[in-house]
């Protein structure tokens, strides 16, 4: 029998390219439902699936932020039957953490987190009932380490990761399958909200200092990563594909590689000391080793990195 796998935050970027990576199995394995808050939003998915659309991906309304719309749709399934979830839904938020309102922090999280909580609390039971299951949720690189001016998104994808890490464990016990896939920059919408979002940012409500620093330094350099080491929706499709479609799927799962020298300085040193040292130097000293390594990388030689 076909998989049934539940995808969120298909209307446009890694979710849409996973609904349609999946749909398109060359083996017929999955039977795809994409889901979307917006459903005027599907031209691109529909696109996406070709053939694949009404055959093997049935487009559905889902809003991670309600519980209502998740059951909805949950309910409306054949036995409610989701083998396996793909928690995808997710927006960022940059900038100087002055210049963000409570009400849009708790609203980063209210998706973020609390939607993977909502879902979760949904397919669990019944998963746990058969016996079966596999939990994918798109996590980042930055919910292993923190980066300057990601300081509400990082701890949202924190909150992400501690969830699913101490999840797994009891997930394991009734053979349900947990796995955080940790993109770094990918080029999607997710990259243009953001800095149209800088854009209308009220930078007086921080100190001079801090917004030239946001403004003239982090902004440009962003700008610079996400076009020169961004991966594109499809080769995180591809992998998260593959991590759906193997055996025995690892907890995390770090999609661009030229990021593992980041991740591993914090593993490196549990005082804190040394990612933290790295990081000041890099944004405020400009260090030159590490320009160097950035610089090769940049320019596509990665045996530095
Ligand atoms: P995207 O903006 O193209 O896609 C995010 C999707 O989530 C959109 O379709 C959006 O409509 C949907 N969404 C937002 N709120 C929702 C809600 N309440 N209910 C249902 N859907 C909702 O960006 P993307 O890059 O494809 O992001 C997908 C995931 O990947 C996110 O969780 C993001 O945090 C993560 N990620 C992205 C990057 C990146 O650089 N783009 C890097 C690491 C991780």
């Amino acid at each position: 029998a076909q998989q049934k796998m539940l995808v969120t935050g298909c209307s446009s970027g890694i979710g849409l390219s996973v609904a349609a990576r999946l749909a398109k199995d060359e083996l017929g394995r999955f039977k795809v439902v994409a889901t979307m808050r917006d459903l005027e939003k599907r031209g691109a998915l529909e696109k996406a699936a070709g053939d694949a659309l009404n055959q093997t991906l049935e487009i559905k309304e889902l809003d991670v932020c309600s519980e209502a719309s998740i059951k909805e749709c949950v309910n409306s399934l054949p036995d409610r039957r989701v083998d396996v979830l793909v928690n995808n839904a997710g927006v960022g938020m940059i900038g100087p953490l002055e210049c963000q309102s409570t009400a849009a922090v708790k609203e980063i999280f209210d998706t973020n987190f609390f939607g993977l909580v909502r879902l979760v609390k949904e397919v669990l039971p019944d998963m746990k009932r058969r016996q079966s299951g596999h939990i994918v949720v798109m996590s980042s690189v930055m919910g292993i380490q923190g980066l300057l001016f990601n300081d509400v998104y990082s701890a949202s994808k924190f909150a992400v990761e501690g969830f699913c890490e101490s999840l797994a464990v009891q997930a394991m016990k009734f053979n349900i399958k947990t796995t955080l896939v940790e993109p770094g920059p990918v080029v999607t919408e997710f990259e243009r909200k953001l800095y149209e979002l800088a854009e209308t940012m009220d930078l007086s409500k921080t100190d001079e200092e801090t917004a030239k620093i946001f403004r003239e330094m982090y902004l440009p350099y962003s700008k610079k990563i996400f076009t020169s080491l961004g991966q594109s929706p499809e080769e995180v499709s591809e992998q998260t594909f593959k991590l759906i479609t193997t055996k025995d799927p690892p907890l995390r799962h770090q999609t661009n590689r030229l990021y593992t020298p980041m991740t591993a300085l914090k593993h490196a040193d549990p005082t804190g000391r040394l990612p933290l040292d790295t990081f000041y130097k890099m944004v405020f000293k400009h260090d030159r080793v590490f320009n160097a390594t950035l610089t090769s990388c940049l320019k596509g030689n990665e045996t530095l990195c």
